[in-house]
């Protein structure tokens, strides 16, 4: 009897043992759809008007904006703020568009031209383009994160967030009062070892050019430092640090800079997962700085908005978020006030940026 039950337990440590050798899966591909019931919202459409204050789109003809406005209707998106203006003949040309086939809803920021810094005349020829493409109907500056990472002066060094040849150019958007969008560096776990450890380790396997390290080209904490900065030597100028600085993961960070610098606002273009996985921490954080943030996205792709809508306006819980590479973990909504909701959706924007059409908002 003794012995049966020897082999017997023999037996079933060598079939689990077996078995479980044949269970290894990719982490990638286990994702089990969840059998927790709660409520459930899928909202397609935000609860107020919005402001979209990170946008790209690079096709701005006629036919496209007719399309476009079609795809923002439907979203309750009155508002989209195109970053990719570009800067003369190209940007005059979106705002004449813009005119034409849809007036009121589309704000166009404009871009600089870097080829060339370092050369005499480089700064007073980039102001004064500026000032003409505010002219021409451009309602801000925006800075891509090539600064940092990629520009390059005359003399082939790479040019800081913080250059003293750009100060002029910050001073002349706070003397024109309008807004520069900036984004500097990328998440911190691009710089981290690419190993179990590192969160962010499926966007990395899945996309080498996103990889960085400390000479790729500097330390994370060197170009935010260079940011910082930069902001900090321009008080009188209205700065919007896109993806919440990066530090949307660390909110208590994010605080003290935003309590340092009340010139800079935020948006969470991309980083609304972090928020969905700290819907009480995010929540007061909106509660706090409802006066400074911003409602921002990045990529055009329609239906992921719906994503944003629910962390913001639902206390639904554990939900995915789109698109696994960004975060793997489930979120959980908010359920801001209307009264921060609103100003998030749009009033923060209608004051900061100028020229928006105000008649689509109500109170
Ligand atoms: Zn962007």
């Amino acid at each position: 009897m003794k012995k049966t039950i020897v082999s017997t337990f023999f037996l079933v440590t060598a079939y689990v043992v077996t078995a479980q050798s044949n269970l290894k899966m990719d982490f990638e591909k286990y994702d089990p759809p969840s059998t927790l019931v709660v409520p459930k919202h899928k909202i397609t459409k935000a609860k107020f008007p919005f402001i979209d204050i990170h946008n790209h789109q690079s096709n701005m003809s006629p036919q496209k904006l007719n399309e476009l406005v079609r795809e923002m209707d439907k979203l309750n998106m009155k508002v989209i703020i195109n970053l990719s203006g570009q800067n003369g003949e190209k940007l005059k040309q979106s705002v004449a568009n813009v005119k034409v086939a849809a007036p009121g809803r589309l704000i166009v920021f404009a871009n600089i031209d870097f080829k060339g810094i370092g050369e005499d005349g480089w700064t007073k020829k980039a102001v004064q383009q500026l000032e003409d493409d505010v002219k021409n109907g451009a309602n801000g500056l925006k800075i891509f994160k090539s600064l940092g990472f990629s520009v390059k002066d005359n003399a082939g060094q790479r040019v800081r967030v913080d250059d003293t040849r750009l100060d002029p150019i910050w001073q002349k958007c706070g003397q024109l009062k309008i807004p520069v969008l900036i984004h500097t560096a990328d998440p911190k776990s691009f710089w981290d070892s690419l190993n179990e450890s590192n969160e962010r380790w499926l966007e990395l396997a899945t996309h080498e050019g996103r990889r960085r390290g400390p000479n790729n080209p500097v330390p994370f904490e060197d170009l935010i430092s260079e940011q910082h900065r930069m902001f900090r030597k321009h008080p009188k100028t209205t700065f919007i640090n896109a993806h919440f600085g990066w530090y949307a993961n660390d909110l208590a960070k994010l605080s003290s800079l935003l309590d340092a610098m009340p010139h800079v606002f935020v948006e969470f273009g991309a980083v609304i997962a972090e928020l969905g996985r700290q819907p009480r921490a995010a929540k007061q954080f909106f509660t706090k700085y409802q006066d400074r943030i911003l409602f921002g996205k990045d990529s055009w792709v329609p239906d992921e908005y719906a994503t944003y809508f629910r962390v913001l306006e639902t206390e639904d819980e554990y939900f995915p978020y789109h698109k696994r590479y960004h975060a793997f973990w489930k979120m959980y909504g908010m359920g801001l006030p209307d009264n921060i909701l609103k100003k998030v959706y749009y009033k923060n924007a209608l004051r900061i940026v100028p020229n928006i059409d105000k008649s689509q908002f109500h109170n």
